[in-house]
């Protein structure tokens, strides 16, 4: 293998062959410490991204390292059809920690929400019959983008290129309990939303919202699903979104935190949901495999500890206490929850972005004018201030 490809020689070669979905930043990282990232010249940044909400206990996070590196010793891979203990110990754990009494296991956040449709579609139909398929989402989700995902995610730009859509989906603006009241009926099976918008720009959903999605699926037998993919695993200061609002969903999904930065996601059902469900419904090769599922029982156990939450909670308040404190004529609102903050500009937030590549800071958007912090849990008040410390001379 060759390994002494510069920079700019690797940057060319991922253009030249890799499809050209993402717009990447001209950095190529080598590893990873905690809160700080390392390219292939050595120089380090403060990272804010956490991978996209992934990296929740940082980069090589000691235990999960040991975890995988002993489970890899042993076995890595059997398929879904045999037992193996850490996948029943991780299921065992999120049911415990949840309202959920099953977990479908999968590999990606889309995955989640495709098994989450197909749930819904059968739980619908033996509910209320073959009419009762329709599905609601909301204006500013994101659910992703495998074919059922896109057409719950509600964003022009990523689906018109893939028309015809799934059918059967009803968009409703995204806190508008009256008009949700206009469209969910007796052939909705489900409805899909995320207590904290992510890719959306941070909108948090009113507690009166979620009460009132809860009561209009009961009322209709509809599945509630909270999309926790972005917002779940400890980063709002609870381990689960929907606990601040005290909404229980009936299907919840995961994925991006929980497999402590392997493939892996997941749906909680609660047994209603989950008894309608049988063998050669829904499957996945890989799904929990023994390495990612040792890295999951990390993860779950870290994040839902007394201690991290507290610490999530007080380092929050910090940051949203120096934020608030900025007085930037160019801040329109702070939005968002614990460590997953919205800071709503005047402007394009990419010069933003652009000046952390150069500084040493990595910061995530949501959207054109939403910069968005989505930093690891293990974030400390020194980590904050040399954020506000780069705001400050960037003059946001
Ligand atoms: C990231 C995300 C997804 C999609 O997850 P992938 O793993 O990228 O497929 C779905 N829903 C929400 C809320 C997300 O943040």
């Amino acid at each position: 293998m060759n390994t002494d490809l510069n920079t700019q020689e690797i940057i060319n070669l991922d253009a030249a062959y890799v499809l050209g979905t993402y717009p990447r930043a001209p950095i190529v990282f080598e590893s990873g410490q905690g809160m700080w990232l390392f390219d292939s010249k050595g120089r380090r940044y403060l990272d804010f991204t956490s991978g996209i909400a992934v990296n929740a206990l940082g980069h090589a996070a000691p235990e999960i390292v040991q975890a995988v590196e002993t489970q890899i010793h042993k076995l890595m891979h059997v398929s879904n059809l045999y037992y193996t203990r850490p996948q029943a110990e991780l299921a065992r754990d999120l049911c415990q920690k949840s309202f959920a009494e099953r977990v479908f296991f999968c590999n990606s956040g889309a995955e989640a929400v495709e098994a989450a449709i197909k749930f819904a579609r059968k739980s619908g139909r033996q509910a209320g019959g073959e009419q009762k398929t329709r599905l609601v989402a909301f204006s500013g989700g994101f659910h992703g983008r495998t074919m059922g995902a896109l057409a719950l995610t509600a964003r022009e730009k990523y689906q018109a290129p893939f028309r015809p859509l799934m059918p059967n989906v009803d968009i409703v603006p995204f806190n508008d309990l009256q008009a949700a009241k206009q469209v969910i009926g007796p052939q909705t099976c489900g409805v899909i939303v995320e207590p904290i918008q992510g890719e959306g720009g941070l909108q948090v959903a009113d507690e009166k919202f979620l009460a009132g999605l809860r009561e209009l699926c009961d009322r209709h037998n509809a599945r509630l699903i909270f999309d926790e993919i972005q917002c779940g695993l400890g980063r709002t200061g609870k381990l689960w979104a929907y606990e601040h609002s005290g909404v229980i969903p009936d299907m919840m999904t995961l994925a991006k935190a929980l497999g402590g930065g392997l493939p892996m996601g997941a749906v909680l059902l609660n047994g209603h949901c989950a008894e309608v469900i049988a063998p050669g419904d829904h499957g996945s090769t890989f799904a929990a495999g023994p390495v990612a599922a040792s890295s999951a029982q990390v993860v779950l156990d870290r994040v839902s500890s007394a201690a991290m939450l507290a610490h999530v909670n007080q380092v929050a308040g910090y940051l949203a206490e120096r934020l608030a404190a900025l007085q930037s004529p160019h801040i329109q609102e702070i939005r968002g929850r614990g460590l997953m903050i919205g800071i709503r500009l005047d402007r394009d937030v990419q010069p933003l972005l652009e000046a952390g590549y150069q500084q040493g800071i990595l910061l995530l958007n949501a959207g054109p004018d939403v910069l968005r912090l989505l930093p690891a849990l293990i974030l400390t008040k020194e980590h904050v201030d040399l954020l506000v410390e780069f705001l400050t001379g960037a003059q946001l």
